[in-house]
């Protein structure tokens, strides 16, 4: 019998960032000394205290379905660091937990999205947010940003994009892949334009909001008075907490879409995992300083990294000011040949790398610009260094068979 998988699966795309790991883990297993520098991923331990919070948790027998939004101590620590961080005021009605901000972010568009829905992304934007808008019926509009504007949608930019079936703005800030920040400002200036078109609804996502390199002070749209009503905020602990496999994201969202994720999750999930949610409570309770020294590493290896990049010919890169990754432009190199295969687009560039380097990054035509890889630099520096060299002899070889 052959089965027909749905349409609609049949029509989403992998996660390239997820697929790229894949790649190098097949090539590992052949034996193959590979670098993963693909997925975002922090290279730490989680921190020992929230270790503990999930020890105890499970020693005090908590092994319930917990209530479907997540528990209420955890929605009490949510506020509080949105109120601490983010000077932005919610009550427990608008807080929903998630299993990863991923399951957030698919929340908020089955819930707000009707077929035909426009959502405005602008490139580049984290690989999910297309497929996650094309699962929820909406049709994503990409905004192209320059790497000469720091890869930031000017006002102009979004005024343009906007029409009657536009419904929502997504935007991560800082940005992965391009690790810029939106500043107060910059976000004044978009939400001036937002607030003449009250259908549209703003999803930030700030899970990169501590990995912040101190140039540009992070700042949330729905801490601006008359886009709170109108906005979705998304966090999580993945990143900033070292926490990727426990699976805790969160909302904080106007109570009618907060209400309607929490439907949704009654029926597809129950719930985030007890344990993690447990532990959760703990690292968001805890001071900012207790994950510190892994912020203070990812800031060493931003100039590691990109000392060593600039240090390549054909590598244009912005520097930058938050999140783990470079999201570098490689255009030099298309049309070279080498070894009988030419690079036509980023992603033959990456999968040189791969095969070649046997460092593992990801095409930038993931995340809607063709021009640049993203390479994430939550690695040790030893590995950095010499992912970052294998890359130079590898392209000196290019350069010299092209010259
Ligand atoms: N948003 C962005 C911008 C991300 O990079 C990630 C990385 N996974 C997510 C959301 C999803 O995070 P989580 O692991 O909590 O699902
Ligand atoms: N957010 C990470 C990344 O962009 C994790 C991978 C994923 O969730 O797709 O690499």
């Amino acid at each position: 019998m052959s089965i027909q998988i749905s349409e609609r699966i049949q029509k989403l795309a992998p996660s390239a960032t997820l697929e790229m790991a894949v790649k190098a883990r097949e090539l590992r297993a052949e034996g193959k000394d590979v670098i993963g520098l693909s997925v975002g991923e922090p290279d730490f331990n989680t921190p020992e205290f929230i270790k503990k919070a999930a020890i105890e948790a499970v020693e005090q027998n908590y092994s319930s379905y917990t209530p479907v939004d997540g528990y209420l101590e955890l929605k009490e620590a949510i506020i509080s660091k949105f109120e601490r961080d983010n000077q932005i005021k919610y009550s427990p009605a608008q807080i929903v937990v998630s299993t990863g901000a991923k399951q957030s972010l698919y929340n908020i568009a089955q819930v707000y999205l009707n077929d035909g829905d426009e959502v405005i992304l602008p490139c580049p934007y984290w690989v999910s947010y297309r497929e996650i808008v094309k699962l929820g019926g909406g049709v994503p509009v990409e905004v192209k940003t320059s790497l000469e504007n720091d890869f930031k949608m000017t006002p102009e930019q979004l005024e343009a994009a906007i029409t009657p079936k536009t419904k929502m703005l997504w935007y991560s800030s800082p940005c992965n892949p391009s690790g810029s920040i939106y500043s107060k400002e910059e976000l004044r200036a978009l939400a001036d334009i937002l607030v003449k078109y009250p259908q549209i609804i703003v999803v930030s996502d700030e899970i990169y909001e501590h990995i912040n390199y101190g140039t540009t002070p992070h700042f949330s749209m729905a801490a601006f008075e008359d886009m709170y009503e109108r906005t979705v905020t998304v966090n999580g602990v993945a990143k900033a907490f070292a926490m990727t496999g426990w699976r805790i994201g969160y909302i904080g969202a106007p109570t009618a879409i907060a209400r309607a994720c929490n439907k949704l999750q009654g029926q597809v999930t129950s719930g985030a995992n007890c344990i993690a949610q447990r532990a959760v409570i703990t690292a968001l309770n805890a001071p900012i300083s207790n994950i510190q020294y892994m912020l203070d590493m990812y800031k060493e290896r931003r100039s590691l990294i990109l000392n060593l990049l600039n240090a390549i010919e054909g590598f244009k890169c912005n520097e930058p000011e938050g999140a783990f990754y470079v999201y570098p432009n490689i255009s030099h190199y298309f049309g070279k040949t080498i070894k009988g295969k030419t690079i036509n687009n980023a992603t033959d560039f990456s999968m040189f790398l791969l095969e070649e380097a046997h460092v593992a990054t990801v095409s930038g035509d993931a995340f809607g610009n063709g021009n640049c890889i993203r390479i994430s630099y939550a690695a040790s520096s030893e590995q950095i260094t010499e992912a970052i060299s294998r890359i130079k002899t590898n392209l000196a070889v290019v350069e010299e068979a092209n010259s």
